[in-house]
């Protein structure tokens, strides 16, 4: 399914603004479908999951409806849970961002009538709510329906699973004819097909259909992380692995933007692209990551179009892609040239089932991994360590240094304490038995201010750097020509140990 630009789709300036303020690239398959056919003032059924993008794919042409001048209720998007509505009603609220005369208010069970009341009273063009509550306020005269122009509803099997038929047709029942009425659903059973026959006309049927796609031959794996501990996991699997090339992915330039500054301000060598930065500047940063002259790269889709590097040798998906195809876009960039690539990607709370279906449509094995705990990464640090002073002793590449030594056993030092206190070092330990002093970290990049982000750019902030010594000792600094050093061989086969 082609993807659409958002500025391709007719809408107003208001809300291109909205969608770029959250960081929206391109229309997911489901939006590119959906909004030109809602937009004519046609009714739809739309068939996708959760997770596809399918809240402003209703939600944008409903927005555009809504006459600004009238108080009245215009827009009602019916959902079967609370959460589900508080969920479609901060989407909506902050596509509305800059559409300052339309207002929005959810309404569902469980919350007080007060605050319902008090927004109802003032004049809301879009309601958001679960049946049973929108009855209340019906049967109340609290909520007036008469001047509909949409009606949604979400997950439309759901709430037949979950009983509500009877109130689903009381409230239509309270709603002009001639609005446009729009039902999204998962599935299309027998009950779901005579509700939408006696409430549309003449419905569009908008549903995704996939061709299945052969996913490259790499190591799949994938993780369950609560939303909030993506960073520290992300950190913990990089530093386990000693990963020292690789792609980032995430699904919006704001994510992008957090994530990059992050990773910097914990010291790594890192990067940006997304299409809210100049062509200059992607290009520059693009030059960059193909000479290594950069560890990881945070990327949208939209923007790592085209990059190819060699020897990457990993793709992290911060974020599960909205589009399965992009999925095998994102992991087909490591593993190239018969090398052999691994893919992480992060899922949270339902997204674990579109594991499955990722499995199924890429004919391939996506593992579950676990993420090392602190004591796993230390253990693995040092092993890299002693790798690394192994390698280094049989190459016996280290004779300018002896001087260093001989003074130090001329001091009276034995050679054993000499080396142990050159392992305290390199583990982050100071003469006193703690922690070296770090020092502080990068400045962080402005956010959204993409003039003063290329000034402190311009100004070396984005050299590579990774300064905390307590936490690794693996030379992170530039790698650049470094090759890879023979240690690393060790991490590839340790790969099993972590999972
Ligand atoms: P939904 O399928 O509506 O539950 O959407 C899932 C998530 O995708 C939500 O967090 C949305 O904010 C986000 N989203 C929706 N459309 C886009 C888009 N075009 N680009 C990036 N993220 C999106």
């Amino acid at each position: 399914m082609e993807k659409q630009r958002f500025d391709s789709l007719s809408l107003s300036p208001e809300i291109l603004k909205a969608v770029a303020q959250l960081g929206f690239e391109e229309a997911t398959p489901i939006q590119s479908a959906a909004i030109p056919v809602l937009l004519s003032g046609a009714d739809l059924v739309g068939q996708s999951q959760t997770g596809s993008g399918k809240t402003a794919a209703f939600a944008i042409p409903a927005i555009e409806k809504v006459d600004p001048n009238s108080k009245a209720v215009q827009v009602l998007i019916m959902c079967p849970t609370r959460e589900l509505a508080e969920q479609v009603a901060n989407e909506v609220h902050q596509l509305t961002a800059f559409k300052r005369a339309i207002h929005s208010v959810p309404i569902y069970g469980g919350a007080s009538y007060d605050r319902q009341l008090f927004e109802l009273k003032k004049g809301v063009q879009i309601v958001i709510g679960t049946p049973g509550r929108i009855i209340d306020h019906l049967e109340r005269g609290t909520l007036k329906l008469d001047q509909l122009k949409v009606a949604i509803l979400d997950e439309a099997d759901r709430m037949l699973d979950m009983g509500f038929r009877d109130d689903i047709q009381k409230i239509l029942d309270a709603t002009p004819q001639e609005r446009q009425t729009v039902f999204f659903s998962a599935t299309l059973s027998g009950p779901i097909r005579q509700l939408i026959n006696r409430y549309s006309k003449n419905p569009q049927t908008v549903a995704i259909e996939r061709k299945d796609v052969e996913a490259p031959a790499i190591d799949q794996w994938f993780y369950e992380i609560p939303p909030r501990g993506k960073t520290q996991s992300l950190i913990r699997l990089v530093d386990f692995h000693g990963f020292k090339l690789g792609i980032i992915f995430c699904n919006t330039q704001r994510m992008v933007d957090e994530l990059a500054d992050a990773l910097l301000a914990q010291g790594f060598s890192a990067d940006r692209l997304h299409g809210g930065i100049t062509q200059a500047q992607r290009t520059r940063v693009m030059n960059k990551f193909k000479n290594s002259e950069f560890e990881f790269l945070v990327a949208t889709d939209v923007a790592a179009r085209g990059i190819d590097v060699e020897d990457l040798e990993i793709v992290i998906n911060y974020d599960l892609p909205h589009d399965p195809e992009d999925y095998v876009h994102r992991i087909g960039r490591t593993g190239r040239a018969g090398r052999k690539g691994m893919s992480a990607t992060f899922v949270s709370g339902r997204d674990i089932y579109k594991i499955q279906y990722l499995e199924k449509f890429t004919h391939s094995r996506i593992r579950k991994g676990t993420i090392p705990t602190p004591g796993e990464v230390e253990g693995k640090r040092s092993e890299l360590m002693l790798e690394k002073v192994r390698a280094l002793l049989s190459s016996g590449n280290f004779s300018d240094q002896m001087q260093f030594t001989d003074r130090l056993m001329e001091e009276g030092f034995q050679a054993t304490e000499v080396c142990s206190a050159l392992f305290s070092i390199l583990l982050g330990q100071d003469a006193t038995g703690g922690e070296q002093q770090l020092p502080p970290p990068p400045k962080q990049l402005p956010r959204d201010e993409d003039r003063n982000y290329e000034r402190e750019r311009d100004a070396g902030f984005d050299q590579p750097r990774r300064f905390a010594p307590k936490k690794s000792f693996a030379d992170r600094g530039a790698v650049k020509g470094a090759g890879k050093p023979a240690f690393q061989k060790g991490v590839k086969k340790g790969f099993k140990s972590g999972y």
